[in-house]
């Protein structure tokens, strides 16, 4: 069982964003509250699931645990790239191309839609556009090739652009990397001020949202749901559990699906603008084709935010800056010996065969399996829970055609089972 906090890790956006004053607290549950909807979990999960129904009308209540965004939304690389962690063959698979090309389709809109709403809803997130997938060894290059004419034959995605290696150095000012595909739909913000524009919308459009209140146990009666909390209870006619790795025994079930995998990145200090420069000439966020990727972008105060490793067993290292900076100095020697002012980590939610993990039983939903790719699938994910409770089930329903197993295991056995299973891809990294 995870312990909740007063207080968001000190990461680079934690405290960049309490510095400018607007991390602000929230009440915690007392009594007794009405609601259509309980939305379990503040982070982009339920936020945008409680935005969309809010604006719709439906009463919403958020119960969060700890703070808004206190887990993965407020920690990660925030880098919005387009498709999930398992990538299209499993959807493919379980869909067909035509349900696949649905998905798709929605992971565009969601593209779209982390652009559209800061301005929509009056608030900023330092959104710049542009992601690169890049190749370290030269036989991965053609991977690239395949993936860019795959999205424009089969979903109709044609904005694709391979960068050849005689243009990296346009790109990245690094020469571990032999070629790219550019994306100029995908994108890098600031997470957290992401998820806090989106709990300030859901309070302007009358939702309520209580931190420090952790839901201990649920009940279906015949009206709906009805959630205890150490201070109150909330009633509501639907219930949606957005936990992501911290579902834990709130529902045995769903959490037999997740395996919480811990991962952890670090911030430079700010660097002289030109050197920032010269390491990403176009300020376009990176991440790696490595089996275990490196992953990488500026921040606006010209930082090098830097992470990649990950582990099964669920553990963090104490020392994260030199987990990581073997990592950062194999891809830019220039930088060799540099500070890190921030260092964190997070967990994430990886599913048995990394594919989205959501839908619904009566009138109980959930969104989870993100498996450390959540940005832009949190938000494609809740326009399909919020669309079904509004009374439009199709989304969820190409959701629920995609099975998803339960780890071998069990709660003791499915982490080192699953470390031992990934070996064999780590070695093919290196050899
Ligand atoms: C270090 C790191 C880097 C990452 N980088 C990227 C990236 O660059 N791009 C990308 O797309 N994705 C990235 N991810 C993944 C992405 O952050 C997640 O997929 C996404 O934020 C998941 O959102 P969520 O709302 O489902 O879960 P979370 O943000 O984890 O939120 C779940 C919330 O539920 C609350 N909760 C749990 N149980 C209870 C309960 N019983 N009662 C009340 N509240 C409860 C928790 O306190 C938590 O706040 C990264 C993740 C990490 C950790």
């Amino acid at each position: 069982m995870f312990a909740e906090s007063t207080r968001h890790i000190e990461s680079y956006y934690a405290c960049r964003n309490a510095q400018s004053g607007a991390l602000p607290e929230r009440p915690a549950l007392t009594g007794d509250y009405h609601a259509d909807v309980l939305v379990v979990g503040a982070g982009f999960s339920g936020l945008h699931t409680a935005l969309r129904l809010a604006l719709a009308g439906r009463r919403v209540a958020v119960v969060e645990a700890s703070r808004v965004a206190w887990a993965a939304s407020g920690r990660n690389g925030g880098q919005a790239l387009l498709g999930w962690s398992c990538d299209m063959p499993p959807l493919e698979q379980a869909l067909g191309v035509a349900g696949a090309r649905q998905l798709w389709d929605s992971m565009r809109w969601a593209a779209a839609e982390v652009r559209e709403l800061p301005t929509r809803h009056g608030f900023d997130i330092d959104y710049r556009p542009g992601s690169l997938w890049a190749a370290v060894r030269r036989s991965r290059v053609a991977m690239l090739e395949t993936a860019r004419d795959e999205a424009a034959q089969k979903w109709g995605y044609e904005r694709l652009r391979v960068i050849a290696e005689p243009e990296m150095p346009e790109w990245i000012g690094s020469r571990r990397y032999r070629a790219a595909l550019y994306d100029p739909e995908a994108g890098h913000l600031d997470p957290l001020k992401l998820a806090l524009g989106l709990a300030d919308a859901i309070e302007r459009a009358g939702g309520a949202i209580f931190e420090q209140s952790r839901v201990l146990a649920y009940r279906e009666t015949p009206g709906g749901y009805v959630a205890n909390t150490r201070g109150g209870t909330v009633r509501a006619g639907a219930l949606v559990l957005a936990c992501n790795a911290y579902i834990d025994r709130l529902d045995s079930d769903l959490a037999s699906r997740l395996l919480p995998v811990g991962t952890w990145q670090i911030a430079t200090h700010r660097l002289d603008p030109a050197l920032a420069g010269s390491l990403l000439p176009r300020n376009s966020c990176v991440i790696d084709n490595q089996f275990v990727p490196d992953y990488f972008r500026l921040s606006p105060d010209d930082r090098l935010l830097f992470g990649g490793a990950c582990t099964y067993l669920g553990g963090i290292p104490k020392d994260i800056g030199a987990a990581i900076r073997p990592s950062l100095e194999r891809a830019f020697p220039q930088l060799r010996g540099i500070e890190f002012e921030y260092a964190w980590g997070g967990h994430i939610d990886i599913s048995i065969r990394r594919t989205p993990d959501v839908g619904h039983e009566r009138d109980r939903y959930w969104l989870q399996g993100f498996s450390g790719h959540g940005i832009l699938p949190t938000l494609a994910a809740a326009r399909a829970v919020a669309d079904a409770i509004l009374g439009e089930p199709h989304l969820l329903s190409l959701y629920e055609r995609i099975h998803n197993p339960r780890f071998p295991g069990g709660e003791r056995f499915a982490a080192p089972l699953e470390a031992l299973g990934k070996l064999w891809y780590r070695l093919r990294d290196v050899v």
